[in-house]
């Protein structure tokens, strides 16, 4: 499903066959999907906390809005963007 996720759903599912899934109603889509939602939470918190202990937060969070999120949209949920 996504390349650079390394949980189980992505290294044995396609994304064509969880649109199938998704497409004709199976509840396994959702169940998939979940997983490897939570697979990648876990996985960016696990990075979080390294970058933490390295020192190197504020660089983790560069690169994780560069691939992931906008700078701008940070800024509004948090009210910084005046
Ligand atoms: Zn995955």
């Amino acid at each position: 499903m996504d390349q650079s996720c390394a949980c189980s759903v992505c290294r044995r599912y396609s994304r064509a066959y969880i649109r199938h899934l998704y497409n004709t109603g199976e509840m396994l889509a959702s169940t998939l999907c979940s997983y490897h939602n939570l697979a990648f939470y876990l996985d960016t918190m696990r990075q979080i906390r390294q970058s933490i202990a390295l020192g190197e937060f504020a660089a983790f969070r560069r690169r994780y809005l560069d691939r992931y999120g906008s700078r701008d949209r940070l800024a509004v949920s948090q009210g910084l963007d005046s």
